[in-house]
């Protein structure tokens, strides 16, 4: 069994209320990810047994488990509200896993908490499944993430516009600690608790930092977001809702609700249906990550200095700098992207540049970086057929690419492979997600959400009958397509 170690309940009294899952009639398990159980500690023989799905359902507490939910506020589309917590989810405790790493397993779906105000405190079978297999996808892509290791079926409706099937996700995750969870405390002038967090924070996300103070944990949360946020745009990846409450200080991307990977390349792109000014599209998300990190340094302002103006101005240096950890962490995304290892002044305009075609032509993101490949081994139909509505932009950036790859100084085919392993051929495409979730949710049919994730767990692989699976949206589907809100 999962052995547990619940450092937050020990050192964290009063940031957290004990809480219980609502216990559920009929739960049965609809998918369970057995690479990450194992990862767990966990063996085969366990995961068969009956309990298991009384577990991860929330009808039995596991032995060594502590159910809590946790009290946290955020900045949600920019208007601060001071109480959130977790009204749909308990944290079940923590796991240290095989490889030695203190993981958080947590039910999402699981009913009220205090934390409730008027929700139900449930989920549905299809947003879960997003999240398992936006998790898995992101996890495949090498993007740090939280990850889904269940999905229960509860055998009861939850009603949104209208009944749907009612389900339990378990996640496993760095930690839960989110912006939102400093602003909590910070909001209610609560420095003692506010301190205690970020020294815990401190000890368990940023362990090389011992002995440093809050101003280079604020610069270290700064930098990993900066590489979160580059990672997210190299892969075309639109996290929907990037509130404050959504932000994790692991670095892991977390609370996949209305996310998507963009299809044709255009900064403005949104997917999300209750993100009408496209404050979270694609392009924004750079900014919005500074401005969350502004969020925080203000959350942690009486831990800079007991002098404000002196703690304002050491924030807003860190503030600043994001920018500059961002530019580097992008750039270095780009020059993978790109097959380049060496380093020339000229490679951000070289990036640029590529964007620029795209953008002209419309061409699908993935595929556009995918071809690459093709036209470094002097194969550059593959790559020109996607830009064939506007391709002078391409023509015009493909012999400076290619003269850049030549003072690589290595074979083209070493640089072609390099290029595959980089950019993915396969991503969740939104309509190939709503397919599986809907055969799942209306039909109880999972055969192509299995063939969707087993498809995504090697996302750079080339063989005959995953292919179909990178084929783009037909683009009036695209031009519609929105996501809902999870809940
Ligand atoms: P989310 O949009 O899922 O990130 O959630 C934002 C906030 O709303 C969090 O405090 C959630 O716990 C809460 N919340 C979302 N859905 C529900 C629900 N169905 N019942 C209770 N609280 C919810
Ligand atoms: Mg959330």
């Amino acid at each position: 069994m999962l052995t547990f170690d619940n450092s937050y309940v020990r050192e964290l009294e009063g940031l957290y209320v004990f809480a219980q899952a609502e216990r559920t009639v009929a739960p049965t398990l609809v998918r369970l990810n057995v690479s990450l159980a194992q990862e767990l500690g966990l063996e085969p023989g366990e995961l068969d047994s009956p309990d298991f799905v009384q577990y991860f359902s929330g009808n039995l507490i596991a032995p060594g488990s502590q159910p809590i939910a946790q009290a946290y506020a955020g900045h949600q589309f920019g208007n601060f509200v001071p109480q959130l917590g977790d009204g749909r989810a308990l944290l079940l405790g923590e796991v240290i896993d095989r490889a030695g790493r203190r993981r958080d397993i947590q039910l999402k779906g699981s009913g009220r908490t205090a934390f409730s105000r008027s929700g139900d405190g449930k989920a549905a079978l299809g947003p879960m499944l997003r999240e398992y297999l936006v998790g898995e996808a992101m996890h495949h892509l090498g993007i740090a993430t939280t990850r889904g290791l269940a999905v229960v079926a509860t055998g009861e409706p939850v009603y949104r516009e209208s009944a749907l099937p009612g389900a339990v996700l378990t996640r496993v995750a760095a930690s839960h600690i989110r912006i939102g969870t400093f602003e909590y405390f910070a909001a209610r002038s609560d420095i003692a608790s506010l301190k205690r967090l970020a020294d815990y924070t401190m000890k368990r996300h940023y362990p090389e930092l011992a002995g440093g103070g809050y101003i280079e944990f604020l610069r270290d949360f700064s930098m990993r977001l900066a590489g979160l946020v580059a990672d997210w745009m190299g892969a075309g990846f639109i996290h929907g809702v990037m509130n404050t409450d959504n932000m994790a200080l692991s670095g892991e991307t977390i609370d996949y609700g209305p996310c998507a990977f963009m299809e044709h390349y255009d900064p403005g792109t949104v997917f999300s249906s209750i993100d009408r000014n496209g404050r979270y599209c694609y392009g924004n998300q750079p900014a919005i990550a500074q401005w969350n990190l502004a969020r925080f340094a203000e959350a942690v302002l009486p831990l800079l200095d007991e002098n404000e103006e002196r703690a304002i101005e050491l924030a807003s240096k860190e503030v600043n700098d994001f920018r500059e950890h961002y530019e580097r962490a992008w750039l270095s995304v780009m020059r993978k992207k790109l097959g380049l290892r060496k380093m020339e002044e000229g490679d951000a305009v070289l990036a640029e540049g590529f964007l620029d075609a795209m953008y002209a032509a419309q061409s699908d993101f993935t595929l556009s970086w995918r071809r690459l490949a093709d036209a470094a081994e002097g194969a550059e139909s593959s790559l020109r057929s996607l830009f064939a509505e506007n391709p002078e932009k391409l023509d015009a950036w493909l012999p400076l690419w290619l003269a850049r790859l030549s003072r690589e100084e290595r074979p083209a085919k070493q640089v072609a492979a390099d290029l595959r392993s980089i950019n993915p051929l396969l991503i969740p495409r939104n309509y190939l997600v709503e397919e599986a979730l809907e055969a799942a949710s209306s039909e109880g049919d999972l055969r192509p959400f299995d063939r969707l994730l087993e498809a995504l767990s090697a996302p750079h692989a080339e063989t005959g009958d995953t292919r179909s699976f990178s084929n783009p949206a037909p683009r009036e589907h695209t031009a519609q397509y929105r996501t809902f809100c999870g809940t």
